[in-house]
């Protein structure tokens, strides 16, 4: 059996062993009603998104026909402001540029970031000497329970509560009972040390505004502020597809991808342009008051340019990350993460052909019903569907 037959037929297996597992159905089937509810919800609340939605997709096509002049702005911009801008042309460069940055031995605080998932980011470091820890609550139960993340919002959404205090009883060597709140506290207790002895926070981004530099990052936890405010330096991973032209044409991609997550309102918004500074003595302009005193933001292309470069497939560059789709496909809807790689779903699969080549991607081509569900749901109205038909053709023929 080849490598490629040997990874298909552990997919098959885990594939099928998710859709008969009834903890997995029952987390399902209440995460996709509560954000049936939630987003219906928001929609009626602020009718305005549909509009907005449509706006966006506007700004995303403009953006990727525009990506290259926008990455040149955002970097001067970013250096404008006492930053610093990097551009990795694959995974192994943009670890090479964190790597330097970090050094080794550090202790370092990181934010959710599908980017980050992609590059293998959290082992990369630890692999040189770094106590690395996931400080999303969900990252950071799966990075105890040796796990990947199975919704792209959600990453834990397959843990129940009672597996939660059995993985936490152990790692912090006390009992913790299966209760929520206690399991919340008993993180957000060990990890408030971790943020203020941390050397450097890492986080992704939600949308770049390339004409002031600024990144935008969406969070409910509050673990992204402490992350990105707190140690002495920061460093944001960002894929090139997130740049758009103004800081309000992000702040429209921001409320679009926040509204379809299933927030009226998130509990933070967070935009960031540079380090600290202050200008409180004399009006002397000095970095590092109370915040981080470096900043760095490494634009990552890995793939994307490719798909950029291609008509069939540039669309799937406008994905908000929202993770609408995943809750309407009825595969996803009964197997969660276990349809995917690092990225999910029938998005996900047209996202792992170019990341990880159309092999890798051909089980996830496979496994999409090309129903339609997730175009309807899609505030971006990505068509899936016909990607992976044209992809299934590509993997048949090379
Ligand atoms: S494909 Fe559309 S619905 Fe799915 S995550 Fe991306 S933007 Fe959201």
């Amino acid at each position: 059996m080849s490598d490629w037959q040997k990874e298909l037929a552990i997919y098959t297996k885990n594939l099928n062993k998710a859709s008969q597992d009834e903890n997995l159905t029952r987390a399902l089937t209440r995460a996709v009603k509560s954000y049936r509810q939630n987003v219906d919800t928001a929609l009626c609340q602020y009718p305005h998104t549909p509009n907005l939605a449509e706006e966006v997709r506007a700004i995303k096509e403009y953006s990727m026909a525009h990506n290259k002049e926008l990455l040149e702005k955002a970097m001067q911009a970013i250096e404008s402001n006492h930053g610093h801008a990097f551009y990795a042309e694959d995974r192994q460069a943009a670890l090479q540029i964190v790597k330097d940055i970090v050094g080794k031995g550090k202790i370092i605080v990181k934010g959710k970031s599908m980017l980050g998932e992609e590059l293998g980011l959290r082992e990369a470091l630890q692999e040189e000497g770094n106590e690395v820890w996931e400080t999303d609550l969900g990252e950071f139960i799966l990075q105890l329970k040796k796990d990947r993340p199975m919704h792209i919002l959600a990453p834990s959404i397959h843990v129940p509560r009672e597996q939660v205090a059995e993985i936490f009883s152990k790692f912090f060597q006390k009992e913790i009972p299966a209760d929520i709140t206690e399991e919340v506290s008993v993180v957000r207790d060990f990890l408030r040390e971790k943020y203020f002895t941390a050397d450097v926070g890492i986080s992704g981004a939600n949308v770049v505004a390339a004409d002031t530099g600024q990144i935008v990052i969406i969070e409910n936890e509050g673990n992204v502020r402490l992350c990105t405010g707190v140690p002495p330096v920061h460093i944001a991973i960002v894929g090139i597809e997130k740049l758009v032209p103004t800081f309000q044409d992000a702040m429209k991609v921001a409320e679009v991808t926040w509204r379809y997550a299933n927030y009226g309102a998130p509990g933070y918004v967070n935009i960031i342009s540079g380090p600290s500074k202050t200008g409180d003595i004399e009006k002397v302009i000095t970095y590092g008051a109370h915040g981080p005193k470096e900043f760095y933001v490494i634009f990552v292309n890995n793939g994307r340019s490719a798909m950029l470069g291609d008509e069939n497939y540039r669309q799937a560059l406008h994905c908000l990350r929202c993770g609408g789709c995943m809750y309407e496909c009825p595969v996803f809807q009964i197997t969660a993460g276990h349809y995917g790689r690092t990225y999910l779903s029938g998005i996900g699969s047209v996202w792992t052909a170019f990341i990880e080549g159309k092999e890798s991607a051909a089980p996830m081509l496979y496994t999409c019903l090309r129903c339609g569900r997730c175009v309807e749901r899609c505030p971006m109205k990505i068509n899936v569907p016909d990607m992976v038909g044209r992809l299934r053709s590509e993997v048949v023929s090379d």
